[in-house]
């Protein structure tokens, strides 16, 4: 079995496409070695290696030995030097390297092969004692904490492992010999330091640092082993989804020295600026150092050209001016990587004695915008396609570039008060208030507000609408509060337990610390974190964004999916037409009732003892109503709209205080017991399975024939105005056809009688949203007469699983730590079981009605790994927030590039 594979002087064996044997590292490693890029001579023990491993119970193949004895040899070979040698002592570095990086979970030794006996050749050698010392007391820093301590599973609290005890000893010894910096120690002191570092290893860990160069490099070999199955790797395996088999690499590498005085150097660039996308070689570099010394943030690091040298370090020299040549070779190895791999790569050098050396090379990490340029910008250079292009942004990538956002710098410098659930992605800044109607007027006095509650419900929603963030301590991703800081794009952290908040007496406290109504707050939704005080913000503007607005151009071209918007305003319906939303999907009217003008006229039509008191009070909302469908149906003009009639369960409406109740007495002529006695006659235990969707309407069916009638009259006196409107009637919990064709007679009979009446023709739908495990197994008996469907999943997901989506939290969080479930199916469809029954609806709707309309409304549209499932099932279009629509028109065109 071939375990090894060896890379130098210009031939590998590996190349990049072996990922899943050589890991991430290793195939890169070989391949710029390949590319005839300088990279040191080594070789890689296969991720086969570390599995073997495992299922030996932790022992190495026994031919393994023999393999790494020539790979080794060859090694010297190129760099003339051995392993082990008392003349010119080869040393090497033990990486670790598994197939995606895992940053800072796995292991690495550097200087592998120092020696009491070799430490003298390479003194001779270097004529350097200061640097072999130097060498020396990092190799025994990294091998205690990797090998002797962390692989043979010895548990410490943080801050109290050997390598942390060690660095206390250099530290102790620079304050008492007046040393302020590492660079102040001489040889003699790292000489000293190495002495006492062995002592304290005996002492601490109870067994010698091995003093044989073969024992090192064995010993370093299993820790890498050893480290895949550490705690802290199998945990964050877990959260990124990493299977345990893949197993890690390990690569054997011969040592180059970026420590051997100020003509050496060690560094990491990107290809291009990460943060912003520029086209612009963008790195650090310390002279003299080694390995992660850069990284480590032990002393700051200079830039790397003057381009790039930010304000504060002016004072620092540039590697460009201070090794010219070499920094042209660097800036032409970028070009060729580049033009190599078409990405933007993360790369490793280092500088020995002026020869340059690559150490890795890795597609870099990115934030949103700087994607989205790069993207575009390599499509521009025709580095890449535009479909490329298309599939290089992360379409959750985009979020960043449609909200303000706290600004960065400021961030990393203030002090976190709490942390919750980021329900609503950017940044805001706000004065606190505690309840919805502080917020509503101190917002009208011009004041921007945080509105800080327990949780909210829908009478809060007047506040939420005026505040600019939300916050509360209860609730999770699905809660009031966060559906609708989403729906409006709004910022919003919900769960923030930490939060303990007495709304009476205006004041919360956070971990010990009051805050007052009108302290100010900062939110990173993003992120889910909460700062006390104002940090500044930065705009969001993405029409100001020259890339933004050519990728979503090409992303359109290749989708076939459209796009529509979920909006009951006509403010949220510009707003998505300007995010490129081709019509509305779900426009619910139930919010158009809560407002205070209207809700008397609402209360009193569920309260009215019989059909004339009814009829009287739904006719009082007939005007609004209508205004209000003008209004949408004009902003969304040439474009269709779905209206879905009036949906929940009646007893929202009223929750009525004292006052209220008398308010309603004096109104409806009743004793105020009466209207209670009412109210109480409304209760249901299960709300969400009781009188509400289509059986609102079939047991009132003046409720419909009134929204029918607003819909159908707003729509004849637009088209008379010349406003070009198409209204689509959507019936809502339909599990019959019988129900649909209940409700779908009366909509036709009013849209007729306008019709005549205001002697207009217009053009309209009447369909249905399916959102019951029965309407889909039924859905050809319903695609007979409706002329469309609107999946509502997050009503389908509720009831195929049998879950109440207000009360998951309870269990939900257990659930996905235990991976009973692998995601929130709220937030992501569940393809297996929910996606199922749509499909099953999709065949039968079709198989009767070819030209059925299919789509999708809730929470799910704007979720890239279900619009790819609504792509692949053949919808039609997918509906989403305002703020969504943008993700799913990438994440639609990115479904159909996939396809192909
Ligand atoms: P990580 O995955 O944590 O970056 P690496 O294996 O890349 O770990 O190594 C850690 C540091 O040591 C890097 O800065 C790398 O460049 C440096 N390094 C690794 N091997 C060598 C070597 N053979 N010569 C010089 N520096 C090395
Ligand atoms: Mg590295
Ligand atoms: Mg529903």
């Amino acid at each position: 079995m071939k375990w090894v594979y060896f890379f130098g002087d210009g031939q590998a064996e590996g190349r990049a496409d072996m990922k899943n044997l050589l890991g991430g590292k290793g195939a890169n490693l070989a391949e710029m070695t390949n590319l005839g890029i300088p990279v040191p001579p080594g070789f890689t023990l296969t991720t086969e290696v570390c599995n073997q491993y495992y299922e030996n119970d932790r022992a190495l193949p026994a031919d393994l030995d023999a393999q790494i004895k020539a790979a080794l040899k060859e090694t010297e070979c190129i760099m003339g030097q051995q392993f082990g040698g008392t003349d010119n002592p080869l040393l090497v570095s033990v990486r670790s390297g598994a197939r995606s990086s895992m940053p800072g979970m796995m292991e690495t030794v550097l200087n592998v092969g120092l020696t009491t006996k070799t430490i003298p050749a390479l003194i001779a050698k270097s004529n350097n004692p200061r640097f072999v010392y130097d060498a020396y007391r990092r190799l025994i820093m990294m091998y205690a904490d990797v090998v002797m301590e962390k692989a043979e599973g010895i548990e410490t609290q943080d801050g109290t492992g050997i390598r942390h005890q060690l660095e206390g000893l250099i530290d102790e010894y620079k304050k008492s010999h007046g040393h302020r910096e590492d660079l102040d120690l001489s040889a003699d002191d790292w000489q000293t330091l190495s002495e006492k570092f062995k002592q304290l290893i005996k002492q601490q860990l109870g067994s010698d640092f091995p003093d044989d160069p073969h024992d090192q490099l064995m010993g370093g070999i299993s820790a890498v082993f050893q480290s895949w199955m550490g705690k802290r790797a199998i945990a964050y395996r877990r959260i990124e989804g990493i299977p345990g088999e893949w197993g890690t690499a390990v690569n054997v590498q011969a040592m180059v020295y970026g420590n051997l005085g100020d003509n050496s150097a060690t560094g990491v660039a990107f290809t291009r600026n990460p943060a912003t996308g520029e086209n612009l070689f963008f790195g650090e570099w310390l002279p003299n150092a080694q390995g992660e010394d850069v990284v480590a943030g032990i002393r700051t690091p200079n830039s790397l050209n003057e381009l790039t040298r930010p304000e504060e370090s002016k004072d620092q020299i540039s590697l460009e001016e201070f090794m010219p040549d070499v920094y042209i070779e660097l800036d032409k190895i970028r070009t060729e990587l580049e033009t190599h791999y078409r990405d933007m790569q993360d790369v490793e050098f280092t500088i020995q004695e002026g020869r340059l050396w690559m150490l890795q090379t890795r597609t870099g990490k990115r934030n949103g915008p700087a994607a989205i340029k790069m993207a575009v910008d390599m499509a521009n250079e025709e580095l890449i396609t535009h479909q490329e292009a298309v599939l290089r942004v992360n379409p959750s990538q985009l979020d960043e570039l449609l909200h303000p956002m706290v600004d960065r710098q400021a961030e990393v410098s203030a002090q976190l008060l709490a942390k919750g659930l980021p329900a609503g992605p950017g940044g805001a800044s706000g004065q606190i208030v505690f309840t919805a109607d502080d917020a509503e007027s101190q917002a009208a006095e011009g004041k921007t507000v945080i509105l800080v509650r327990d949780e909210t419900s829908p009478e809060d929603v007047h506040g939420m609408h005026a505040a600019v963030a939300i916050l509360t301590a209860k609730g999770g991703m699905t809660s009031h509060a966060a559906l609708v800081a989403r729906g409006w794009g709004m910022c919003c952290i919900v769960g923030c337990g930490a939060l303990k908040i007495d709304a009476a007496g205006k004041r919360m406290t956070v971990d010990g610390q009051t805050l007052q109504e009108g302290d100010w707050l900062t939110l990173n939704g993003t992120a889910g974190k909460v700062y006390a005080g104002q940090l500044p913000l930065k705009d969001s503007d993405p029409e100001g964004n020259r890339e933004y607005a050519q990728l979503l151009e090409w992303a359109d071209s290749f989708r076939t999916l459209k796009v529509r918007t979920n909006a009951d305003r006509p403010e949220d319906a510009a707003q998505a037409r300007a995010f490129g939303a081709q019509g509305i999907g779900l426009c619910r009217t139930e919010h158009m009732f809560f407002d205070p003008q209207r809700i008397m006229a609402m209360r009193k039509m569920i309260l009215s003892g019989d059909l004339s008191e009814r009829r009287a009070a739904v006719m009082e909302l007939l005007p609004f109503q209508k205004q209000d469908f003008k209004d949408i149906l004009r902003a969304m003009h040439d474009l269709p709209v779905t209206i879905r009639l009036l949906d929940p369960p009646l007893h929202e409406f009223i929750t009525l205080t004292d006052a209220q109740t008398a308010e309603l007495a004096t109104e409806l002529g009743l004793s105020s017991q009466d209207i209670e006695d009412r109210v109480a006659g409304l209760h249901e235990l299960n709300p969400m399975l009781g009188h509400r969707g289509c059986r609102l309407g079939i047991a009132y069916p003046e409720i419909t024939e009134m929204q029918a009638r607003a819909i159908f009259e707003a729509t004849a006196e637009l088209i008379k105005e010349g406003v070009k409107v198409l209204p689509e009637v959507m019936v809502p919990l339909v599990g019959t056809d019988t129900e649909y064709r209940h409700q779908e007679a009366l909509i036709r009979r009013v849209a007729g009688e306008v019709i005549e009446k205001l002697g207009v023709q217009f053009e309209y739908l009447v369909g249905t949203m399916i959102e019951l495990p029965r309407a889909c197994l039924t859905a050809d008996e319903i695609a007979a007469d409706a002329q469309f469907f609107s999946f509502g999943t997050n009503d389908l997901t509720q009831t195929t699983y049998g879950f109440s989506r207000d009360d998951i939290g309870g269990f939900l969080p257990a659930y996905l730590e235990q991976q009973i479930l692998p995601h929130d199916p709220f937030q992501s469809l569940d393809i297996a079981g929910v996606g199922q029954l749509v499909e099953i609806a999709v065949e039968k709707g079709r198989g009767v009605n070819p030209k059925l309309k299919i789509g999708i409304c809730g929470e799910h549209g704007g979720d890239p790994a279900s619009v790819e499932f609504c792509h692949r099932t053949g919808l039609d279009y997918v509906s989403c927030s305002p703020f969504r629509v943008p993700v799913a028109r990438l994440a639609a065109a990115q479904a159909a590039l996939r396809e192909k």
